[in-house]
């Protein structure tokens, strides 16, 4: 096979990334599809309210791994790892058991096998997805460079955009794991402290300065070992896969509580992420490099490989009762710090990473106006109003739906699915 993706190493690549090969399930074969044969995504459904089964989704169907373990088509440990509803039992497994087990299923499925009636497919359509993972922790970054400086200038000036630190430290806090939900769960309006510039004192309210954050999320597999640090070769491989992640953000609430140990209320009432886990061997033939440096890194932030991915992202946005209109078009590559480099800093203490931590890249902003991932920086918070077809909106309403998506494109197209929540009303103040 020839080259299929911008930094792709035919090293990394193996007869799963072969763009000739199709599968005999319904609409694999779909160029414009999100789920040929080459992408073989993990989540958890259910059918009817039944119990939570382990999926891979190809074409508009899902196939049912636990059936295929519990049949003996799958076997990627000793004792059953897909009978738990969960995926965390399987990533705990070494990454040659991920790659077995991806060989194994696209060989089950592939054309030229021909269809395998032992095998359960059930319609996407029919399912209800889950959150695909016990989420272990929570901790966002702040990793595009042209995000950190629109924010910066929006609050420090443009002399001030960029702290001392950015260039030097892939920037992170700790959030919260409670709040991660699976998309098309329903995010309420956080309640909060405001006090804006005028105000003396500060008064309890529903956030009117509801935000997005388009974000890629990354799974943490193999753990680290407490005390020890991962180099960034050992990050990369720990990873397990991505998915899309909207870190739902409140401005008034953040702006008044961040300093000085960063965000706190502001980002921990909900986190969205889409219920596909695009793998991490599936984007190998999209690696691609991080940006120039601007300033050199300590040694044990530099990267041999190109640890980027090359993936499209779009957010658009539908207020109730109207269609969706995309409010941003950017992609990943643009992302200063790649997820190995924020794996590798976090582990840096000695801080143990566990199977099912969840890592948000940051905000993903490129360079031109149209592809910002905050509403933030698309209105300059607040001052320019976007339109939506009849309506503007500055922030986020009760009822307006955020839908994110992504994939990337070489020979074939690797689809993320869809990562969407819509804003219920607030609570009733305590
Ligand atoms: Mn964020």
């Amino acid at each position: 096979m020839g080259p299929i993706g911008p930094g792709a190493e035919v090293s990394d690549l193996n007869a799963t990334h072969d763009p000739a090969r199709q599968s005999w399930v319904a609409g694999a074969n779909d160029p414009a599809g999100d789920f040929p044969i080459q992408n073989l995504p993990w989540g958890v459904f259910s059918v009817d309210g039944g119990v939570r089964r382990i999926g891979v989704a190809i074409g508009d169907m899902i196939l049912d791994v636990t059936a295929a373990e519990a049949a003996g088509l799958i076997a990627p440990a000793p004792v059953p790892v897909f009978d738990q509803g969960i995926l965390n039992p399987f990533m705990a497994l070494p990454p040659v058991a991920w790659s077995d087990t991806r060989a194994r299923i696209a060989n089950l499925l592939d054309a030229a096998t021909g269809e395998r009636p032992d095998l359960v497919l059930v319609r996407q359509d029919k399912v209800r997805m889950h959150l695909p993972i016990f989420v272990r922790s929570f901790t966002d970054f702040y990793a595009s460079r042209e995000h950190a400086t629109n924010v910066g200038t929006m609050f420090r000036g443009p002399d001030n955009a960029l702290m001392p630190n950015w260039l030097h430290i892939p920037i992170g806090y700790n959030g919260r794991a409670s709040t991660v939900v699976v998309s098309g769960t329903g995010i309420h309006r956080p309640l909060g402290q405001i006090k804006g510039p005028q105000d003396d004192l500060p008064r309890l309210a529903p956030s009117a300065k509801l935000d997005i954050e388009l974000e890629l999320g990354t799974i943490v597999g193999t753990p680290s070992t407490m005390g020890q640090p991962l180099t960034t070769a050992q990050a990369y491989d720990a990873i397990f896969g991505y998915v899309l992640l909207n870190d739902w953000s409140a401005r008034d609430i953040q702006v008044w509580e961040y300093q000085p140990l960063g965000p706190f209320q502001s980002k921990a009432f909900g986190t969205t992420i889409s219920p596909w886990i695009v793998t991490r061997e599936a984007l190998e033939p999209f690696r691609a490099p991080t940006p120039a440096r601007i300033q050199p890194l300590l040694p044990y932030l530099e990267e041999a490989t190109p640890n980027n991915f090359d993936i499209n992202l779009s957010v658009a946005l539908a207020p109730e009762g109207h269609r969706a209109v995309t409010i941003s078009n950017t992609n990943y590559r643009h992302m200063y710090y790649s997820a190995a480099q924020q794996l590798t800093h976090h582990a840096l203490s000695g801080c143990a990473m566990e199977t099912g931590d969840l890592l948000g890249s940051g905000t993903i902003s490129g360079p031109t106006p149209d592809s910002l991932g905050s509403l933030l920086e698309l209105t300059w918070n607040g001052r320019d109003p976007l339109k939506i077809g009849r309506v503007r909106r500055t922030f986020l309403h009760d009822g307006d739906r955020v839908d994110i998506t992504g994939y990337c494109r070489g020979d074939y197209r690797i689809g993320f699915g869809l990562c969407s929540g819509t804003i219920l009303p607030a609570a009733s103040p305590p």
